[in-house]
């Protein structure tokens, strides 16, 4: 048995419930021993990194690249969950509140993935992603909701993310302390996981665009329009129909404010506001099921974008959409473009 895994062994198993193991050790005393374990396993060439899960799903797609890289600098061994898919949303159904929207349910999927296989899951909790902007209040929760249900196998490492009140540097120094890690060890994580997720979304960012061919936004927030299961049907409609697409861009950290304060929300509006019926075919606006920012701000979206004479579609999932039912919709639309030349 490896140093790391004799000591998490050790740790949790006088306490057995139901033939679960439990964690019973705060999170403050197991990161406090993340250290000696560290110390062990750098002296013992034939010990496993310590693993961290990263559910595939919100905080993955709005830092993406930032968080693999940042615990790969400090020497442990991130863990992705998988593509969301049919198999993910049937997961979902089955362990998530019926309440939540699809993306939460997939987030819950993505959780129940990673526990007991990983000896950590990183679950953030995501307050701010811009300065005086808020993020959606369902990040507010996620680690206690992961520490009290699904994840409650394995130990939930988190951190406040809040661009209010600190920068992202800044978090991710905490967290690097939370570990127990030397602050110039962490530091160098740090420059190198921020140069990461920069790269990282200039390559989402890149529109393929080919002369004479129909071209498209599609707008949503970042883990819908990133997702396989929720974007994955319509790129594919449109890329059979040779329509090309632009992702919207959130690499612009800073959009002009206004009085939305959902800093999604806000950098969608802002997109909208300064886009052309020259540029533009079309645009979709990829919504879920259950979205309570997308709810508040489907009128104003629409608005926008007919007031430019941009056709618009406003295209919700939900569990039960296929790719059939999205082609239908999409076929339309497209097929409508026609009679407008
Ligand atoms: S913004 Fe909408 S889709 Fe995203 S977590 Fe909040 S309710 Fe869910």
């Amino acid at each position: 048995m490896l140093k790391t895994h004799k000591a998490l062994k050790r740790r949790s198993s006088h306490c057995m419930i139901k033939g679960t193991r439990m964690l019973i050790d705060t999170s403050h005393r197991f990161l406090k021993r993340i250290s000696d374990i560290y110390r062990v396993k750098k002296g013992a060439g034939d010990v496993l990194p310590l693993t961290v899960g990263i559910p595939r799903m919100f905080y993955y797609y709005i830092y993406p690249g930032l968080w693999e890289t940042f615990f790969r600098e400090l020497g442990m061994k991130p863990v992705v969950s998988g593509m969301s898919t049919a198999k993910t949303v049937e997961k979902a159904s089955e362990i998530s509140e019926t309440e939540h929207c699809l993306p939460n349910k997939l987030f819950d999927a993505h959780l129940a993935e990673l526990a007991g296989r990983v000896d950590m899951i990183f679950v953030p909790r995501v307050l701010a992603t811009i300065k005086d902007h808020l993020s959606c209040p369902k990040f507010g929760p996620l680690p206690d909701a992961a520490r009290a249900d699904i994840a409650r196998v394995t130990e939930v490492l988190s951190i406040d993310i809040d661009e209010t009140s600190q920068p992202l540097s800044s978090s991710l120094m905490l967290l690097g302390k939370k570990l127990n890690m030397p602050k110039a060890r962490t530091v160098s994580a740090v420059k190198t996981a921020i140069s990461a997720m920069q790269e990282a979304r200039r390559k989402m960012d890149r529109p393929v665009r080919k002369k004479g061919r129909p071209y498209f936004l599609l707008a949503g927030h970042h883990y819908t329009i990133h997702d396989n299961f929720i974007a994955g049907p319509v790129l594919n409609k449109l890329q059979s129909m040779d329509v090309d697409v632009e992702l919207i861009s959130f690499s612009e950290n800073t959009p002009e404010k206004s009085y939305i304060l959902w800093s999604t929300s806000n950098a969608i509006y802002h997109k909208l506001n300064t886009i052309s019926a020259d540029e533009y075919d079309g645009v979709i606006q990829l919504s879920v099921f259950n979205c309570g920012c997308d709810s508040m701000m489907m009128d104003t979206y629409r608005q926008l974008v007919r007031e430019k004479n941009i056709p618009y579609m406003f295209l919700m999932i939900d569990e039960h959409s296929a790719q059939a039912g999205i082609d239908t919709r999409v076929e339309a639309f497209i097929d409508s473009l026609g009679w407008r030349k």
